[in-house]
């Protein structure tokens, strides 16, 4: 066997020892005779994995209390749909455009309310975070929407927006878990785990207790009501179960790790080796603003599309797999989520090394 290292953006690398603990619980899961797949939603085995999941991440984020935890399915995009269903009472909403998803969301917003667009940095193809300081927010809105981190373009925002009161919305999918974040600043965080948390198919949800209501729009799907989900501890139907068990398995090994504080500490020294690198190249370049350069996703260019499919194509036979950027974006991009060794980015660094110098002798 051998395994490469894998800068997709997503679904994207696990820890090593998270794989090894599955593989070894894969047909028997404790001494309960069955695997996880296999397994009643309702069992009493089931309902420790997922109580202890949601303890782990309430732990590992310092959750406050009058917030919910919430694992649903569907995916970001059943978000882009959930968060104005539930929360577009006076039927407007703010949002921030910062990339592709936060666009579709406020696309998807726009068919049950007025979505106002307060803030953009589509003029320079969402190489920046534009200031969010003292916005134009308006006076009836129900929430202001943020994508966190953009997965495509690979900016951050670092400073979150003056909402001016309002509850702010936040897309975390390529973030989470990457960083300590103040829960208590947002009335609804929430990310598809297949970026950095776990496989795809389950969604997590934090949520402050006051915006679980049941006055949500009224056509609003059960399936697609947090109150549903909230009254029914994730179980109102059959979730996500294997999905929930390898989340938490991740869970358990950040703490092993030391927590997001180390986490975060890990996720600096790989992306300075990568930024440095780039930097000081000749060949390479990043393509956002430095200011607002994410720590997860790094889109880089050479500036010649030949060179660029050359470069992903002899990284892939070195065992540097899923380099190619985002067709939005051209060139490549490196996913360095908290499951990428520092040691796949320093490969990634010599190979780039090495691939500038052949270029330009
Ligand atoms: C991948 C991604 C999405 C879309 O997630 P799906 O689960 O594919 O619907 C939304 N937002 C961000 C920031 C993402 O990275």
């Amino acid at each position: 066997m051998s395994r490469v290292y894998n800068f997709s953006a997503g679904p994207a690398v696990l820890p090593e020892e998270v794989l090894d603990i599955c593989a070894g619980e894969l047909k028997e899961y404790g001494s309960s005779g069955m695997s996880v797949m296999e397994m009643s939603h309702r069992s009493k085995d089931f309902e420790q994995i997922i109580e202890t999941a949601e303890a782990d991440l309430r732990e590992l984020m310092n959750i406050p209390d009058n917030y919910k935890v919430l694992f649903l399915q569907g995916g970001g995009h059943t978000q882009f749909a959930m968060v104005p269903m539930n929360l577009m009472r006076n039927r407007v909403a703010d949002y921030i455009i910062t990339g592709q998803w936060a666009k579709k969301a406020a696309k998807e917003a726009e068919m049950y309310g007025k979505v106002n667009v307060v803030a953009s940095s589509a003029d320079r193809n969402f190489t920046y975070i534009p200031d969010l300081s003292d916005l134009n927010i308006s006076p009836d809105a129900d929430y202001v929407y943020i994508c966190q981190n953009n997965t495509i373009y690979g900016t951050t925002i670092k400073s979150l927006p003056n909402t001016k009161g309002k509850d702010l919305v936040s897309d975390i999918s390529s973030m989470f878990l990457s960083e300590p974040m103040d829960v208590s600043k947002y009335g609804i965080l929430w990310g598809g785990a297949q970026k950095n948390v776990g496989p795809a198919g389950v969604t997590i949800v934090i949520i402050r207790e006051d915006l679980i209501r049941e006055d949500v729009l009224p056509f609003t799907p059960s399936m697609l009501r947090y109150k549903i989900h909230a009254d029914n501890k994730s179980l109102y139907n059959t979730p996500p179960c294997y999905n929930i068990y390898v989340c938490g398995l991740v869970f358990k090994w950040l703490k092993a790790m030391g927590g997001l504080e180390k986490m975060k500490k890990r996720n600096e020294e790989k992306a300075k080796l990568l930024y440095d690198f780039l930097d000081s190249s000749s060949l390479f370049k990043g393509t956002v603003e430095k200011k607002d350069r994410s720590l997860m996703n790094v889109p880089f260019v050479t500036g010649d599309e030949e060179l660029d499919k050359r470069f992903v194509a002899g990284a892939a036979s070195e065992g540097l797999k899923n380099l190619k950027g985002h067709r939005t974006v051209g060139g490549m991009r490196a996913s360095l989520y908290n499951a990428m060794p520092i040691e796949g980015v320093r490969k990634l660094v010599a190979f780039m090394g090495e691939f500038e110098k052949e270029t330009l002798k």
